[in-house]
């Protein structure tokens, strides 16, 4: 014990982790002050139905728009963020925006594309997530059965109780819930029945080997048979190939996302692809 802590005083004054803090440091100013001057935007990935083509949907991913370095991916950004606490003003952004997006999409729309939101499991930390989110959409004028909440199982290990508690909250007040990256942590599958999901996206590290292991369809056949069982719809994440494509139909699998229907784009491109849709079909099968 005593050792420990020596060697953690020690650590103190590594010249590397020195270094590290104080970028850490920058990049939390550097983020409050994106925060305040909007940097941050919405792009839309479709979410499509595997068996007409059409796209039921869109998964909104946020992005810094920075002065200097362009557009810069939330893997450089969210963790930081969750850090400092600061993903709690982001998160409210992006609901936002979210919401805002949906309801001007719906105007024209008998069936309107949904719109899926990350949550993070910060924003768990609060038992007054449902009230959270249902006041600012209700501030868009956006009806729950718009929004799709996807939640990761790490952000449900955080507080289990918590995050279980917020979950059921929100999904009495009419908001969807998807089990984001299902099959990357250990306890997905008891998380899975225990916790009000109405979706499971399938990580694409599953996809990315399916058509190549033999092994992986088996697990993908599994988990469509599981969500079956327990009256849950699928997505398949990550989605590049038409092999891919053709062997998760084959499989009955719902839905599916990923760069062969298209990247994550801006709204207006994301509209016109919701208006298109299938627009693939043809170039790939
Ligand atoms: P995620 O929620 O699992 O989002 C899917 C990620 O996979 C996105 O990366 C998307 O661009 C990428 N992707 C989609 N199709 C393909 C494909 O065919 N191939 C490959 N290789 N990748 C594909 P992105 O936008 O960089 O986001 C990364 C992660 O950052 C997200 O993973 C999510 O966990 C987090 N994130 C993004 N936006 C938000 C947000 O607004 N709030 C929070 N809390 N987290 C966010
Ligand atoms: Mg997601
Ligand atoms: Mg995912
Ligand atoms: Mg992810």
């Amino acid at each position: 014990k005593r050792r420990e802590g020596r060697e953690h005083r020690y650590a103190l004054f590594n010249p590397a982790m020195h270094a590290r803090a104080l970028a850490d440091m920058e990049m939390e100013r550097d983020l409050r002050r994106a925060l305040e001057r909007d940097e941050f935007v919405l792009q839309y990935q479709p979410i499509v139905r595997l068996d007409t083509g059409r796209v039921k949907g869109f998964e909104a991913l946020v992005r810094w728009q920075h002065p200097e370095h362009g557009l810069v991916p939330p893997d450089r950004f969210i963790p930081l963020a969750e850090e400092t606490l600061l993903i709690l003003d982001l998160s409210r952004f992006v609901l936002a925006e979210a919401c805002r997006q949906a309801v001007a999409w719906a105007a024209h729309f008998a069936e309107p594309p949904v719109v899926s939101v990350n949550l993070s499991g910060r924003q768990f930390i609060s038992s007054q997530i449902a009230d959270e989110v249902s006041d600012l959409s209700a501030q868009y004028g956006c009806p729950p059965s718009l929004i799709n909440l996807e939640i990761t199982e790490s952000a449900i290990l955080a507080d289990k109780d918590m995050a279980l508690a917020g979950m059921q909250a929100l999904h009495a007040r009419g908001f969807k819930l998807s089990m984001d990256d299902f099959g990357t942590g250990y306890s997905s599958l008891s998380y899975i029945h225990q916790f009000p999901f109405d979706y499971i996206k399938i990580d694409r590290s599953f996809i990315n080997s399916l058509t190549e292991d033999v092994r992986t369809e088996a697990i993908v056949t599994a988990i469509l048979r599981l969500a079956e069982t327990l009256d849950k719809q699928v997505i398949a994440e990550g989605i590049e190939t038409p092999e891919q494509h053709a062997t998760l139909k084959r499989l009955g699998c719902g839905g599916g996302q990923g760069y062969l229907f298209s990247r994550p784009v801006d709204a207006p491109s994301a509209l016109r692809l919701f208006q298109d849709a299938p627009w693939w079909d043809s170039a790939n099968q």
